[in-house]
């Protein structure tokens, strides 16, 4: 697995940027490429690491979600288990290359091939979140989540192994649909950019122009059906408890389940392939306006 480490010429904290957990979320992956690339050891004070691709096996095969050698998430799979199926033997692999060495990770992310998707930072609860929350404001994202250890709605995520190993991180997601956009990847780099200035890792002032609105955890609606799923609603705009926020059909469009909001929010990412199958992910939705 390529990576690179840049020893600054002064002392200070080490951070680390994966991507491609999810290997077809390009604008992440081509994102940590560029910020590899752009780094000089004269100018940083500390120790950065970039990793740009840590899935390759779903890379190379295009698969979304999973690793095509056992069909796991390795994003539900830290940290790892070197005895396990191959997902977990990598998530081990990373756990000790990435996050057990580090002070600081940053784990980057898109929407994924059927996923349309609004930018957000995701920090979890932890004895070191006020930092992980600074990050993930400074990396300028206009919502922020929070996530609870007991309302964990994605368990053996990077963020969340580090932030139980008490190391500061944020998982960032910017891009969707496996397109490889470029305002999504300069969005990307301009949240590394402000992390690092943050942390006094590179020079430069924290850019922290956009407040983001926070959200207190979140909801991640499925489909109980397989069917034709039509959301009435779009990424990034807010929704009220109760709307009707999408409809699972069948083939000739009779409903089969309809879908609505559990509480007041705003949708952060959504299914945008009407093929979904039972107990299928529609929507997640960030907790308050
Ligand atoms: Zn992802």
């Amino acid at each position: 697995m390529q990576y690179v480490t840049v020893k600054g010429h002064r002392p200070g904290p080490h951070l680390t940027v994966i991507a491609g957990v999810h290997g077809t979320e390009y604008t992440s992956i081509a994102a940590a490429r560029e910020f590899a690339r752009s780094l000089d050891a004269a100018t940083v004070q500390g120790t950065i690491t970039v990793a740009p691709l840590v899935n390759p096996a779903a890379f190379w095969a295009r698969s979304p979600f999973v690793v095509p050698l056992d069909g796991n998430n390795l994003n539900r799979s830290f940290p790892g288990n070197p005895d396990g199926p191959p997902t977990e033997v990598l998530a081990h692999h990373l756990t000790a290359t990435f996050i057990e060495p580090t002070d600081y990770l940053l784990d980057l992310h898109a929407g994924d091939l059927p996923e349309a998707l609004e930018p957000f930072a995701l920090y979890d609860e932890s004895a070191v979140e006020a930092q992980a929350r600074a990050m993930a404001i400074a990396y300028g994202l206009g919502h922020v989540v929070r996530q609870t250890r007991a309302a964990r709605t994605v368990g053996g995520s990077t963020s969340a192994v580090a932030a139980d190993l008490g190391k500061p991180a944020i998982t960032a997601e910017s891009g969707q649909n496996g397109i490889l956009d470029r305002a999504a990847v300069d969005q990307h780099l301009a949240g590394l950019a402000g992390v690092c200035a943050h942390l006094g890792l590179l020079p430069g002032a924290a850019t922290t122009a956009v407040q983001p609105r926070e959200h207190e955890g979140w909801h991640w609606l499925r489909t109980p059906v397989a069917g034709w799923w039509e959301p009435t609603v779009s990424v990034g705009q807010p929704v009220a408890a109760g709307e009707l926020i999408g409809v699972v059909g069948d083939v000739l469009g009779d409903a089969r389940h309809e879908v609505h909001a559990p509480e007041d929010g705003v949708p952060l990412f959504i299914t945008s392939s009407p093929a979904v199958g039972a107990d299928g992910l529609l929507i997640g939705i960030a907790r308050g306006l």
